[in-house]
């Protein structure tokens, strides 16, 4: 991988292999500077501001590229190759900025990006300034500008959303509106690009999981903006994004980009508890719970509901996502939730005792602002720039919240409050914690919390320490805590993620492949008006990916169909727990020759699906293409490599596939042969 820059630090093109990506030009970075005594009074510098640009490698190297400055511009011309790899020493290039103005000071600020070039051929880019101005000090980075990825419709995209952390884009084109993904949040942020099957990785593998986000707008142009600590503040701002961005080579497809994430992200502080099968205090029953149900009920509504699922799904465990236990509507008095509605203890306690799990649902991130309460809790929510506290509505039915500051230790105390009485006082079994995995990390500017102000990696911090206690309370009684999203910084907090946006064809299980093994996802929202092969495929995917299906409204249990699609399902669930509740998602099937397919439609929801209102128009039906046998490679917790295969026809299908690992030598890996009835799932341990 040779990342290319003209005279003026500009990056011309990163050629992997033969295949040249980021062919846009353009400045490297950009940073807004925020005026100390006004942060709404900002100036924007562009890397070409600078009066000189600088480049030299390693000492010693034979990269070392040195220019004295000032250089005159001459935009366009190749004049090095910024690093090298393969057939020497691991370099280092370091590309400088002087003398940049800021505001009326002139020769105030030096920048330099370092790329450090790994023994494996990947790169970590770093930002960092000098910066001698006391009006100024650094708000925002935005870095690395990466221009023209790839041209409109010339590659592949993978790129953060979704729930399933990442979806991919085929022969993708430039946007209307610019696609910005927050962080810590939703997805772990990483992208891929492929042009056939040589690919560029450009993620933020940040260990501190700072505030962050990634934006691609244009034609691919991809970047990464980074509130600072201390934003704003000359002397204490920090003078860079603090984290490093990796640019790699790939090969194949996004299942590379997966596997390479999986290998730092496994490595990092949120994933220290280790796989689920040898952590010791992880409630197993929660990832062996096949099927969810998702109720807005009160008790005695709630335990109607509750025998109905245990008649109609006697055979495995089932869980209730409840709303409505408390004793206000749903986004009301939050976090006043007791006394609870009478009745909910019980409908708890004749849950468990039939082998069912009623998961009640609390906010862990919102306080309503039309509380008596909330004069006391006012000075710990989150403060914007202009002094403003963040405030929030979700339906025009339901009073503003406010964004609480998880640093705050008066708030961190009422979560803790809350949440040991829904366990204590309600015997619950498990609690959902809803928006703290799925809202992203914002960027706080009150002096008086504990934490510097602006961005950094306080956000999770904060968290972790609100969290701890409650998890470790949980844990000790075989309780588990989940929250939403796919959200990495939550995983050594929580136990598992509930997955509810309605897929599209875009998705791929990129969360499965980077954390299988090591956490639970549950989930596979689908409107249950969908045809039963729609809905079967579907259903199907989501279970093979590893999800725990449903959260489906009561209403599916009149739907025979349906309820017929998922016992078949949830029966092979339980039946291959060592796979997926416990083992590591490894590759797709893939095919020696082409198998038919079907296209399906799947409907889509309510937009607003919590207020049980047909007004609100369906979320945009997609249609999506499968084959009709779809199959995933998994390696078990006894560390067997199977395949786990659905035929979604409805006659039998006989395919040929390559044995796992072979998509990239396809020609000398021999053709497997495998014939499933109408409807069959299969297990198929590989031959060794
Ligand atoms: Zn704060």
């Amino acid at each position: 991988m040779k990342p290319l820059f003209n005279d003026r630090n500009e990056l011309v093109e990163i050629r992997v292999g033969d295949v040249p990506f980021a062919t846009g030009g353009g400045d490297l970075w950009t940073a807004v500077f925020a005026a100390s005594n006004d942060l709404s009074h900002r100036i924007e510098v562009r890397a070409g501001d600078a009066a000189a640009f600088e480049r030299d490698g390693t000492p010693g190297s034979k990269t070392s590229l040195r220019r004295e400055a000032p250089l005159r511009p001459r935009s366009g011309h190749l004049c090095g190759k910024a690093a090298l790899n393969g057939g020497g020493a691991p370099a280092t290039t370091v590309l400088r900025w002087r003398d940049i103005p800021l505001g009326d000071e002139r020769g105030v600020l030096d920048a330099s990006v370092e790329i450090e070039t790994l023994s494996d051929g990947s790169q970590r880019w770093r930002l960092a300034f000098d910066n001698r101005s006391a009006t100024w000090g650094l708000f925002e980075t935005s870095f690395p500008r990466l221009n023209r990825v790839t041209r409109d419709g010339e590659g592949d995209a993978m790129l953060p959303g979704g729930d399933h952390g990442a979806r991919l884009y085929r022969s993708r084109r430039a946007q209307d509106k610019p696609l910005v993904v927050e962080y810590p949040a939703f997805t772990p942020m990483a992208s891929a690009f492929f042009i056939g099957e040589t690919g560029l990785y450009v993620a933020a593998e940040d260990p501190d999981a700072r505030i962050k986000s990634f934006r691609i707008e244009g034609e691919q142009c991809v970047s990464f903006s980074t509130p600072v600590e201390g934003a704003g503040r000359p002397g204490l701002a920090a003078e860079g994004p603090r984290h490093s961005v990796t640019l790699a080579p790939l090969s194949g497809d996004w299942w590379d980009a997966a596997r390479r994430y999986r290998a730092f992200a496994l490595k990092q502080k949120w994933a220290a508890r280790g796989p689920i099968r040898e952590c010791p205090d992880y409630p197993r029953r929660f990832c062996e719970i096949p099927l969810w149900i998702n109720i807005h009920a009160y008790p005695e509504e709630a335990e109607r509901i509750r025998r109905r699922v245990k008649a109609v799904f006697p055979d495995f465990p089932t869980g209730i996502h409840w709303h409505l236990w408390q004793h206000s509507g749903h986004d009301v008095n939050y976090p006043e939730y007791f006394p609870e509605q009478k009745g909910t203890a019980e409908v708890m306690a004749a849950a468990k005792a039939d082998n069912q799990e009623m998961l009640p649902y609390a906010n862990g991130r919102l306080w309503s602002v039309s509380t008596s309460g909330y004069e006391m809790a006012r000075p710990f929510a989150v403060k914007r720039a202009d002094g403003s506290r963040m405030e929030e509505t979700y339906a025009p039915t339901t009073p503003p919240l406010a964004v609480m500051c998880p640093c705050c230790e008066p708030w961190q105390r009422v979560i803790r409050r809350f949440t040991g009485r829904i366990l204590d006082e309600l015997g619950a079994g498990s609690l959902f914690l809803d928006q703290i995995g799925a809202a992203p990390g914002v960027p706080c500017f009150d002096p008086s919390h504990n934490h510097p102000v602006g961005g950094g990696g306080w956000w999770y911090d904060g968290y972790d320490r609100l969290l701890d206690p409650i998890h470790r309370k949980a844990n000790a009684r075989g309780a588990f805590l989940t929250t939403e999203g796919a959200a990495e910084f939550c995983l050594g907090m929580v136990d598992g993620y509930m997955q509810l946006t309605m897929r599209t064809p875009q998705d791929i299980p990129f969360a499965n492949a980077v954390y299988s093994g090591y956490t639970t996802f549950f989930c596979s929202p689908e409107n249950i008006d969908d045809e039963t092969p729609a809905f079967r495929a579907m259903q199907a995917r989501e279970l093979l990916w590893g999800n725990e299906l449903g959260w489906f409204l009561p209403e599916v249990l009149d739907r025979p169909d349906k309820c017929d699609v998922l016992r078949r399902l949830c029966v092979f669930r339980q039946e291959n727990l060592d796979a997926l509740a416990y083992g590591t998602l490894l590759d797709e099937l893939r095919f020696a020759e082409p198998v038919p397919e079907q296209t399906y439609k799947w409907l889509g929801r309510r937009q607003n699906f919590m207020l049980f209102t047909d007004a609100w128009a369906l979320t945009p039906s997609n249609s999506i293409t499968l084959p009709d046998v779809i199959g995933y490679w998994w390696r078990t917790d006894k560390g067997e490599t199977v395949l786990l295969a659905a035929n979604l026809a409805d006659e039998e299908r006989t395919v040929r596939y390559l044995p796992c690992g072979a998509s990239l030598r396809p020609e000398a890996s021999p053709h497997l042969t495998l014939t499933l009835a109408p409807h069959e799932l299969r297990r198929v341990v590989a031959q060794t």
